[in-house]
């Protein structure tokens, strides 16, 4: 890109990391992998791959082929987790480093009538979302597959009380010598804080991985990797009693400096963050005014009024806190940030502006 983005995500390395080091520690003798899917949750799915190839992390999960097949370069195993459709067979069975999920008792056909190589297949244990039934498994639906690793994933394990854990653990456990599976596999990011019980031979975070806090277990131990950045558009004073932005949601109390920033919902900066959103610049805390446009946010300059025009600030975004100030998901917060932004990895620990 020749033209220089006004907004810019710094991408903490070390941050990403120390985070999966910590999430492979707290997995005991299993394996710790990474989900990749939605392009690194929204931080570029090649550049995390290098990253936790390069710390060490052996097994990658996606969910399409389209986005297997432009990471098939870097020579990492990654697993499609939503399996084989027909149109999908000729790039499955062409690519050496990459598997499918099996999901469904067809997907299943389809693959072992292509008598071809390894899969790894998705057991459900009581989501009701995808993967072949623990019956069918049972009864010898997998019988002559090259199974890798059999896979069930958990409906519930960010409400760790939640009495569904451990009933898919167990009935995933109890699956254990029925297949010739390699591995099992179980846990997501919040599953690895349930404890040993649920890390069987390989974990698959993701959200953690990229600074998302799920439980109260992963507090303190997970460190923020995305801090998005804007450059401020144009400065102006308001006078006491004039209003700011779409629907005039905010009446400024007194007299007020303004900084109008080139960053908007169409990047990711969620309209939940209208009147409740903020930013840093120099320690100082600028909080967002009335509503998020598309491509522009206003915050307030009372405590850093020294800014100007072209001037870089830092948006307040630690996941739990930008997830419960803007009403959305961590998740959602992450795989949101939009392709405007010059995505710029560091190795050192984040700078502020
Ligand atoms: C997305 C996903 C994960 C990662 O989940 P997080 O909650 O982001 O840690 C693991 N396994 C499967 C099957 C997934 O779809």
């Amino acid at each position: 890109m020749n033209v220089s983005a006004p907004m810019r995500l710094d991408l903490d390395g070390d941050a990403l990391v120390r985070n999966w080091k910590a999430l492979a520690a707290l997995s005991g003798s299993a394996a710790c992998g990474a989900a990749v899917k939605a392009d690194g949750y929204g931080l570029g799915a090649r550049a995390v791959v290098e990253r936790l190839a390069a710390a060490g992390c052996r097994d990658f999960f996606v969910a399409t082929w389209a986005e297997a097949e432009v990471l098939t370069d870097i020579g990492v195993s990654i697993s499609v987790l939503h399996g084989v459709r027909e149109d999908d067979m000729a790039t499955a069975t062409g690519a050496q480093s990459l598997r499918p999920t099996l999901n469904t008792p067809e997907q299943v056909r389809r693959w072992r009538s292509a008598g071809v190589g390894k899969c790894d297949v998705m057991v459900d244990t009581g989501m009701n979302r995808l993967g072949v039934s623990v019956e069918d498994v049972a009864g010898g639906l997998l019988d002559g597959l090259k199974v890798d690793t059999l896979m069930s994933h958990l409906a519930c394990a960010d409400d760790p009380g939640h009495l569904l854990n451990e009933r898919q653990r167990s009935a995933f456990a109890g699956l254990a010598g029925k297949t010739d599976a390699r591995r099992m596999s179980l846990a997501n990011s919040a599953g690895i804080a349930l404890g040993s019980g649920y890390a069987f031979d390989l974990t698959r975070p993701g959200l953690a991985l990229y600074g998302g806090v799920p439980v109260a277990a992963l507090e303190g131990r997970i460190a923020q990797v995305v801090t998005p950045h804007a450059q401020i558009l144009q400065r102006r004073s308001v006078k006491a009693g004039g209003t700011i932005g779409y629907n005039a949601t905010f009446t400024a109390p007194r007299d007020m400096e303004v900084a109008i920033l080139n960053i908007g919902y169409a990047d990711g900066y969620f309209r939940g963050f209208s009147d409740t959103g903020s930013a840093h610049a120099d320690g100082r805390r600028l909080p967002v005014l009335g509503r998020v446009s598309m491509d522009l946010t206003a915050i307030g300059l009372d405590t850093a009024p020294h800014l100007r025009e072209g001037d870089w600030v830092a948006i307040d975004f630690a996941l739990p806190a930008a997830a419960a100030a803007s009403g959305m998901s961590q998740y959602e917060l992450l795989t949101g940030l939009g392709q405007r932004y010059e995505r710029r990895w560091t190795a050192g620990s984040q700078s502020s502006g």
